[in-house]
């Protein structure tokens, strides 16, 4: 029994079904929802929860990840805490919080193992050290358990993917030159056979949130589509006693007229046989609590 947590930064949900997922490819989320993802969509079933949830934690102006990732990672209102909202990274005065309240640190509690799948830069301690990367929220969680933290030679071998799945647009921006690219497919059954490695299987997609801010050249459909087809993998790798989530931080990506984040809600998706327990799950800062009952 293992359950995954899927990430994906940036994406919204609209009031009803809208570009651009309805002029996207989603043959998974067709099949698991039986329509296109809104936020006015709710499903409760026996192996399938689906439904909007806040992003903007009680707080004014556009949620960030920053405050985002450290609530979703740390079970913690930042956004609240902090009394606004923080960008990209965690506010350097949250890092101790982090620490203390660390999702993977609550798992080891628990008994549970955690598995980081999310590639990271070569050296990356050495780099923060050298303020040559700022640490994310879930590095940072991580930290606290010596968690490793996959890197080059592990997505070489088929045991980790990258932030943006396949390595393309990382190298486009040179950050893997020269190195093969997988299919968004290949990048969910790494995914799906590391739920046989850990209790927790932890995967972080940033790729929505730089195509919904343009620093990526790509569209939002085509986005989608890899995360659609992505899911579709690591649902074909799971067993019955295994958990899906799928969850965001903020909207961006649903926003095709403009290029900031929203205050729209945004998606939880949860598969497996204990999936109600994602029926209480108002916000985002309830993702932690919702992935240790999960594993309990
Ligand atoms: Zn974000």
């Amino acid at each position: 029994m293992s359950v995954i947590v899927c990430f994906i930064d940036g994406v919204g949900l609209l009031p009803h079904a809208a570009a651009p997922w309805t002029t996207a490819h989603l043959p998974t989320l067709i099949n698991l929802l039986g329509q296109l993802p809104h936020s006015n969509l709710q499903i409760d079933q026996p192996n399938l929860y689906f439904r909007a949830i806040d992003a903007t934690l009680g707080v004014e102006g556009l949620p960030q990840s920053g405050t985002g990732h450290t609530s979703l990672w740390t079970g913690v209102n930042a956004s609240a805490l902090l009394g606004r909202h923080y960008p990209a990274y965690p506010a350097p005065s949250q890092r101790p919080m982090i620490a203390e309240q660390s999702l993977f640190a609550k798992v080891q509690q628990l008994g549970c193992t955690s598995l980081i799948a999310t590639v990271h830069r070569d050296h990356y301690w050495d780099l923060v050290v050298k303020r040559e990367q700022r640490a994310t929220a879930a590095a940072l969680a991580a930290q606290v358990v010596d968690l490793a933290l996959p890197a080059t030679p592990e997505w070489l071998a088929g045991q980790a993917v990258t932030w943006d799945i396949t390595g393309y647009y990382l190298q486009q921006w040179g950050a893997l030159a020269g190195l093969p690219t997988i299919t968004a497919h290949e990048a969910g059954l790494r995914l799906g056979r590391a739920l046989r490695l850990a209790d927790l299987v932890h995967y972080e997609c940033y790729l929505p949130d730089f195509v919904g801010h343009r620093r990526i050249v790509e569209t939002p459909e085509h986005t989608l589509e890899l995360i659609d087809s992505m899911l579709g993998a690591i649902i074909s790798q799971m067993q019955p006693s295994d958990s899906l989530i799928l969850v965001s931080d903020h909207g961006n990506l649903e926003m095709i007229d403009h290029t900031s984040h929203s205050r729209n809600p945004v998606p939880l998706l949860v598969i497996g046989a204990k999936a109600q327990a994602a029926a209480k799950v108002e916000d985002i800062s309830q993702i932690t609590p919702l992935i240790l009952d999960l594993l309990i």
